[in-house]
């Protein structure tokens, strides 16, 4: 398989008033092309602050301190900002979880659709509004053409989803990077895009990436998931392993509150209990010692290392070392 992306050892820190707060501590993550891969954590996981530093995205305070995030052959953490303006929304496009703060109110979403292609893609109007006339109706928007005149708010929020699905593929990018994408809509609509996003990807041969708090989306759009916790991998592997083979109990916790419409309503969500770490002084052993109802003694002096645990399947847990006692998962179905 040939790789699209590949970030080795990424640390992003921001300077804050009462020190560095280290939200990524050294993540890796692989991407070939024409695949999609989910990054999956809580709030505070480093999940989306690892893709802003993938896109130069970084607020004024962040920096990339180490590590390289390689692209097609560049690294793009030492592009300047001019650089990687050439890079978003061109080779890279981007979907978020509101789209009302990523689309112009005072723009028709046809002007919109048009810019990138008419900017990036030196299109005539003529040709950008054709493109873009064809993106709409790629994603499902019915009459695309009388569409092409109307204002964001005439959209409903399902549907200014589509929309941003379709500027960001517009420019036929090579990755796909969609940070929480059908968190803020209901479940019927989220099921919808997330077809979409599958579809899409088959048919335009976009690689993606999909960050998200809940490991139920991911289970049908992605091949292989990453699971993040405290600034780190927890977990990497596919989407069979994570589910059926899960190696780290952070990845059990996360299986555990996954809606089961099939259970009853007190057994349905099981949030883990406790904070994620403070990442102003990040703990010198594992980051989910203190939630974690195996911590061992070794937990909270040494940082567990990704143990390989499968092929292509990786866990830092020290449950994975050929000493630690045998532990049965609460979690996993068994194949
Ligand atoms: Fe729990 Fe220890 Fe594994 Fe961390 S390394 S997840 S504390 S058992
Ligand atoms: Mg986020």
């Amino acid at each position: 398989k040939e790789k699209l992306l590949e970030i080795r050892n990424l640390k992003t820190s921001f300077y804050t008033h009462v020190g560095e707060v280290k939200a990524v501590g050294g993540v890796s993550i692989d991407l070939n092309k024409g695949e999609a891969i989910g990054i999956v954590g809580e709030s505070g996981s480093g999940k989306s602050i690892t893709m802003m530093s993938l896109m130069g995205l970084l607020s004024e305070n962040g920096k990339i301190i180490d590590g390289e995030i390689i692209f097609e052959g560049r690294d793009l953490a030492k592009l300047s900002e001019e650089e990687m303006q050439k890079i978003r929304g061109n080779e890279i496009g981007m979907i978020f979880q509101d789209p009302m703060t990523s689309l112009n109110p005072v723009l028709t979403i046809g002007d919109q659709l048009m810019e990138p292609l008419i900017k990036h893609k030196k299109m005539s109007k003529k040709e950008a509004w054709d493109r873009a006339v064809q993106m709409l109706s790629l994603v499902g928007i019915p009459s695309p053409e009388s569409r092409m005149k109307q204002y964001p708010h005439e959209f409903s929020g399902g549907m200014r989803q589509r929309v941003m699905i379709a500027m960001a593929l517009a420019c036929e990018p090579k990755l796909l990077i969609a940070d929480e994408p059908t968190t803020a809509l209901d479940v019927t609509i989220q099921a919808q895009i997330l077809e979409l996003m599958k579809e899409l990807k088959d048919k335009i041969n976009t690689s993606i990436i999909l960050i998200t708090h809940d490991l139920g989306v991911v289970a049908d759009v992605c091949d292989r998931i990453n699971v993040m916790y405290g600034g780190l991998v927890a977990e990497t592997g596919s989407t069979r392993d994570i589910f059926y083979r899960p190696k780290h109990p952070y990845t059990w916790g996360l299986l555990k509150s996954i809606p089961n419409p099939k259970k009853d309503e007190k057994e349905r969500l099981k949030p883990i209990e406790g904070q994620p770490p403070d990442l102003l002084k990040p703990p010198v052993g594992c980051p989910f010692a203190d939630r974690c109802e195996y911590a061992m003694k070794i937990c909270m002096q040494q940082r567990p290392p990704l143990f390989e645990v499968g092929e292509g399947h990786k866990a830092a847990c020290w449950l994975n070392h050929p000493d630690a006692p045998k532990v049965e998962p609460p979690v996993g179905r068994g194949e």
